[in-house]
């Protein structure tokens, strides 16, 4: 059997600091014309979709909305099964909009949304979002990353201060990106296939690679964006295949090992 379709993570993958991988976006167009359904599965959460699509256009990977599963599409799926209507989002502005439909109330909320605010968490965020959870309100985490690679390199991810929210309040996040297995079964549904067809292409080897085989689907490591030997090592995961970059991936599919 081959690998039927792909999920794509898009930083550290596809691009770093906003500039496309070298070779990525020629080998996201072969693996196109090779008749490979894709799916681009990131975990950003400082800007709406139709900014991460715009972005991803721009870079001239022709990419489609209904192709794009961003961390607020997890987010709203979840808040709607559950009944969730009043939300505190802890996000950027930006990324507001992807949740309009929501109603927002700092004072009685159902849900607190957190999202990463970079250099915008201070003190009071933080404490707000501790309070309306203590009060009751469920702490849903669009995505708990530990670092990203920005302009000054490794940098803490929304994670670390999602994990200040949980330890003061003594509760777990609802985490909706990656690694949640439903994350990344509502891509594989949107392509028609079966989980086990499918692999995920990222850089993180936890919320990419880890969480997609615990999922059911292939892991492919790239070596790029926050790719670090050590932390491979460490893991103690082992993905289905491990490529330098993104650039290299049409010519290694026939070796990746199915049964
Ligand atoms: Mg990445």
């Amino acid at each position: 059997m081959r690998i039927q379709g792909l999920m794509l993570d898009l930083d550290g993958t596809i691009s770093e600091v906003g500039e496309a991988i070298p070779g990525a976006i020629d080998a996201l167009r072969r693996l196109r014309e090779a008749g490979l359904p894709l799916r681009f599965v990131t975990n950003t959460t400082c800007r709406p979709r139709r900014d991460v699509l715009q972005r991803l256009r721009a870079l001239g990977v022709e990419a489609t909305m209904d192709e794009l599963f961003t961390t607020t599409t997890a987010a709203v799926a979840w808040l709607i099964d559950r009944g969730i209507r009043r939300i505190a989002p802890c996000v950027a502005d930006a990324t507001k909009e992807d949740f309009a439909e929501f109603e927002f109330d700092e004072k009685q909320p159902q849900a607190v949304v957190v999202g990463d605010l970079g250099s915008a968490w201070t003190h009071d965020n933080l404490n707000a979002a501790f309070r309306q959870v203590l009060d009751g309100a469920e702490l849903v985490a669009l995505q708990k990353g530990r670092y990203w690679i920005s302009e000054q390199g490794l940098t803490l991810d929304a994670g670390a201060w999602i994990a200040a929210i949980e330890y003061a309040a003594s509760v777990t996040a609802h985490v909706v990106g990656k690694p949640n297995r439903e994350f990344f079964e509502a891509a594989v549904a949107s392509m028609g296939l079966s989980i086990d067809t499918v692999a995920m292409v990222g850089d993180d080897i936890i919320n990419d690679v880890d969480g997609a085989q615990r999922a059911g689907a292939m892991g492919i490591l790239v070596r790029t964006g926050k790719f670090r030997q050590d932390a491979l090592d460490r893991s103690g995961v082992k993905p289905d295949l491990i490529v330098d970059s993104l650039a290299d991936l049409p010519d290694r599919m026939g070796t990746v090992p199915i049964l």
